[in-house]
């Protein structure tokens, strides 16, 4: 990636959508760990801490009255009530991050990112992560065993139902190998950071070779 500061460009916010089970925590981790241009979005909750967790790296966390107040200030791109606890995505160090050129990454369900991209259709890149099958989806849920048998049935039946709507991403990626998965999910960032519209030294540029006088031949 071009890091010329005489080349101004806007960053991009990617948001990346699949079912749990589907390797989406490691092939974030991973492309945020190689790009430093890329950050994790870190969203607002209204919810303790759990062990382990740190302010400011896994959440913003805030009383319920701060969250009302951000609410009130439209600090949001979007939010949701989730189990009881209320999550919204800050707005302002996103826009400030995209302005000097950086991007964001979410870790976000469908309902959230749509409402971004609905927000901001320009700067927002949806993909979506698809699972070889539902099987190795479900092995993978098992193995994990943080959920029970209930909860995973009823994390595939969700992801059933969300399946049908992989027309409404712009990319989608198959994760049937993590190496090959992760190359084209680091394709897809790279391909959207060269788009012209993003590029806005481009402009000025193309205007200065315009006024070029001819070279003598
Ligand atoms: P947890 O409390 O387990 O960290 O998250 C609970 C749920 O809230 C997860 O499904 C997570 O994706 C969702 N979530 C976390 N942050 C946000 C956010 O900023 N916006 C929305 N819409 N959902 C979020």
């Amino acid at each position: 990636m071009s890091s010329d500061p005489a080349r101004k460009t806007r960053g991009l916010m990617l948001m990346i959508v699949a079912p749990s089970g589907v390797g989406k925590t490691s092939l974030t981790r991973r492309l945020v760990a190689d790009h430093s241009d890329l950050h994790l979005s870190i969203s607002a909750t209204t919810r303790q801490p759990r062990p382990g967790e740190h302010e400011g790296r896994d959440y913003h966390f805030v009383s319920p009255e701060d969250f009302d107040g951000m609410l009130q200030d439209d600090a949001f791109l979007e939010w949701a009530e989730v189990y009881g606890n209320r999550y919204g995505s800050p707005r302002a160090p996103i826009m400030e991050a995209l302005a000097r050129g950086e991007s964001a990454l979410f870790d976000i369900d469908y309902q959230g990112a749509m409402k971004i991209h609905a927000q901001a259709p320009d700067d927002a890149v949806l993909v979506y992560i698809l699972p070889p099958s539902l099987a190795e989806m479900s092995r993978r849920l098992l193995a994990r065993s943080q959920d029970s048998e209930e909860v995973i049935r009823e994390r595939i039946s969700r992801a059933k139902d969300e399946l049908s709507l992989w027309k409404t991403f712009d990319y989608v990626v198959l994760n049937d190998d993590f190496d090959g998965a992760y190359s084209e999910l680091a394709h897809i960032y790279h391909a959207e950071r060269l788009r012209a519209s993003r590029n806005l030294w481009l402009e000025p540029f193309v205007d200065e070779l315009l006024e070029e006088s001819l070279p003598e031949l």
